[in-house]
């Protein structure tokens, strides 16, 4: 059982799936428009970013957070609307 159990995560790792839509806002969920274009944070924003999440911890916070070091090490971006950021990551 042990063994079986191994092989079945090992294959579920190898399928690789978008985490976050890139047409959407990984914040609201939204999509994106004209009037309300993406951002693509950069690393110092992603950083204040999680602290915002860590803080929050909202359902939104931790579905990042679980991807925090895949979103740092650039294997999984994120885009959000400008203002759906949390009001302390805008410093
Ligand atoms: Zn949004």
């Amino acid at each position: 059982m042990v063994a079986e159990f191994v092989v079945t995560s090992s294959k579920k790792l190898q399928v690789e799936e978008p985490e976050f839509p890139t047409n959407t806002c990984v914040l609201c969920g939204a999509l994106f428009s004209a009037k309300k274009p993406a951002s693509t944070p950069d690393l110092t924003k992603i950083q204040s970013l999680f602290a915002a999440c860590k803080e929050r911890k909202d359902e939104v916070g931790l579905r990042l957070l679980a991807k925090q070091s895949s979103i740092l090490d650039g294997s999984v971006s994120i885009r959000y609307h400008r203002h759906c950021l949390p009001v302390d990551v805008h410093q």
